[in-house]
């Protein structure tokens, strides 16, 4: 796929296509160097795209077999997409980490997150940054219009995500600069510290402990440059067609959010289902719309809390609900939940990697397997919010025994509990999913299943594919109850939804089941770009970030099998209650799993992709990764 064996070319030998700034910054934290590396040229371009195909595509040409996620030798890659930034489309906002995952240790870790910053990074000139090396000193990376720099980072070293934006702001001494921190979770190297962003925002999934592990506090953005657009009429005709299928927040926060639509919230440790009073007094509370760059979506909130246990306090939320159901899952309810959303994202712990370690271990204080005597003495009771809060604190800190298992995962905590513990525990590949109770649904479980466990997954799959590809897919309304069909349907909804993700689109911001949806999408980045693709050659860029995806994990030792094998076994009980009592995915694996590797051409049981998909998807250079047979 390289034109003459270079990724970076020195110059350019093919034009710069639309949407990019055309530069990748890269910093080494050890030396203090940094240089601009040049786009790959636009075959590899058009291939890979941005987000996280581009971002991987280097990793794999750049990280080493034996690196360790912590290690000074592992690397970063931040990367936004061709339609980021444009201001023309809705969802135009997202940029991709990209690192080996703490959490597995051999397979993909990714965090994606929307706002502003990824717009603000290409107004300070770069596509991109590659981040290695070890700083000597906490340090954060200021980009100014072009020029980047980087600064002493001990007057936020120790603070908060909210803290930290505040100061580097005020010490930038620019007020609209946007910054990407971390809170103390990643500096003390929480395995699932995440990357926290315009105040509403978090790139997921471990991103925190890679900066915290290269003493890296932020990178503060600012800049007045705007993506070229090859035509920027035909661009405005696609994002008004892509305004026209957007789904709105009406801002009211009146329910327990997704869990409604998935009717099934995870309670006491995923032992139960069922939706109560879980949103009490939320109709007390004062919510503010804060919409990303450009996007009518209005997803983020700002939630001013005037019921619960800590009126006045300010919550800062984004799409999705995982935030809610994190705290739900240990036995808080109503406005005390969002009191202590808002606490993780401001020491910067990813939710579900806290909720089931904590849930674990108060499952095991309930059955009398932990008592005061091994907890220092707190009291691990469901629905205590001060506990709880105490426990966020020590697992941002690696405070003492619990703060570090905390820390480590729920595998861990389950481990150092013993007796049936390790029977109670919710993971996968000893990642956690996106946290809610997913058990009913086939698609989302199929989902959670065969990610990475380092990243949120993608896909889900749908009842009936989108209509925008009524013109190749003939099948459905699917069977809830009928494992027939699903694992297409995940094949389907993955490649679409990492499509969106590699041209730095949000997929909250695409309504797949409404007419124009996919298409409203294809058609503004061939507006923003000057290419030509269509629908089916968007769903291959999906499917080739899927297998490269594979590739990178397969390198270090994965195969498919462990999709099905390494999975906590409370995530495949039978659902315990409520309308789909009994339901659980169990009984169709591995088939499920195995078709759906099948129908995205790669061997069912070892993940390796076929030789004719890596000639298909031209990623021919990654044959010694291929099944033979
Ligand atoms: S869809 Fe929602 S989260 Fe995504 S960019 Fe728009 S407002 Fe932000």
């Amino acid at each position: 796929m390289l034109l003459n064996g270079e990724l970076f070319p020195h110059e350019r030998k093919t034009a710069l296509p639309g949407g990019y700034m055309g530069k990748i910054l890269r910093v080494d934290l050890s030396s203090g160097t940094m240089k601009d590396e040049n786009l790959p040229e636009e075959p590899v371009l058009r291939k890979l795209l941005g987000g996280q195909a581009l971002a991987l595509y280097m990793l794999l040409h750049e990280l080493p077999l034996d690196a360790k996620p912590l290690g000074p030798e592992s690397k970063m890659v931040l990367m936004t997409g061709p339609i980021t930034g444009t201001g023309l489309t809705p969802g135009g906002t997202k940029v991709t980490a990209i690192f080996l995952s703490p959490l597995t240790g051999h397979t993909l870790g990714r965090g994606a997150a929307s706002g502003f910053w990824a717009v603000y990074l290409k107004a300070a000139g770069y596509d991109g940054v590659i981040v290695e090396g070890v700083a000597p000193r906490p340090t954060y990376l200021f980009i100014n219009d072009g020029k980047p720099e980087l600064r002493d980072a001990s007057r936020v070293w120790g603070k908060g995500t909210r803290d930290t934006e505040d100061l580097l702001r005020e010490e930038v001494g620019i007020k609209d600069a946007r910054v990407l921190c971390i809170g103390p979770a990643g500096e003390n190297l929480n395995v699932a510290a995440m990357l926290s962003n315009d105040y509403n925002h978090s790139a997921s999934h471990s991103g925190g402990a890679i900066f915290g592990s290269k003493k890296l506090k932020a990178i503060v953005v600012s800049g007045t440059r705007r993506p070229p657009i090859h035509n920027k009429g035909k661009l405005i005709e696609a994002g008004l067609r892509w305004r026209k299928v957007l789904r709105k927040n009406s801002g009211v926060m009146d329910s327990a959010g997704h869990a409604v639509h998935l009717e099934a919230v995870p309670n006491l440790n995923y032992r139960s289902t069922l939706i109560t009073d879980h949103a009490r007094g939320f109709d007390k509370n004062r919510v503010t719309l804060r919409p990303c760059f450009q996007c009518q979506a209005c997803c983020p909130v700002d939630v001013e809390l005037r019921d619960g246990s800590h009126p006045g306090v300010v919550g800062h939320f984004n799409a999705g609900s995982e935030w809610m159901d994190t705290f739900f899952n240990p036995g808080v309810k109503g406005s005390d939940a969002l009191y202590l959303a808002e606490k993780i994202n401001d020491v910067g712990i990813e939710c579900s990697h806290f909720s089931c370690g904590v849930a674990v271990a108060f499952e095991a204080w309930e059955k009398g397997l932990l008592g005061p005597d091994q907890t220092d003495g707190l009291r691990f009771e469901w629905g205590d919010v001060e506990t709880i809060s105490r426990l966020l604190d020590m697992a941002a800190h690696r405070e003492g025994r619990w703060g570090n298992l905390f820390a480590d995962g729920p595998t861990h905590v389950a481990d150092a509990i013993g007796g049936d513990a390790h029977q109670w525990v919710v993971h996968t590949k000893k990642g956690t999913p996106a946290l809610h109770d997913w058990r009913p649904h086939f698609g989302q479980m199929l989902r959670e299943i065969v990610a990475s466990g380092g990243m949120k997954p993608q896909g889900g799959g749908s009842v009936k594919p989108s209509p925008d590809l009524r013109y190749r897919e003939k099948w459905g309304p699917l069977d809830r109850d009928d494992p027939t069909g699903w694992p297409w349907s995940q094949v389907l909804s993955e490649w679409h939804r990492q499509f969106t993700g590699l041209i730095g689109g949000c997929w909250f911001a695409v309504s797949h089941a409404k007419p124009d949806a996919l298409n409203s999408v294809v058609d503004s980045l061939n507006a923003t770009t000057g290419w030509d693709f269509s629908l089916d050659e968007g769903l291959d860029a999906g499917l080739r970030s899927v297998v490269l995806q594979s590739i990178f994990a397969l390198q270090r030792g994965w195969s498919a099998e462990e999709d099905w094998k390494a999975v906590g076994p409370r995530f495949l009980e039978p659902v315990p209650d409520g309308k789909y009592k009994g339901f659980t995915i169990a009984k169709w694996l591995p088939a499920m799993v195995e078709e759906y590797y099948s129908l995205s051409g790669r061997h069912p049981k070892t993940g390796r992709p076929y030789m004719d998909t890596l000639a298909k998807l031209g990623l021919e250079e990654f044959k010694e990764w291929g099944q033979l047979d």
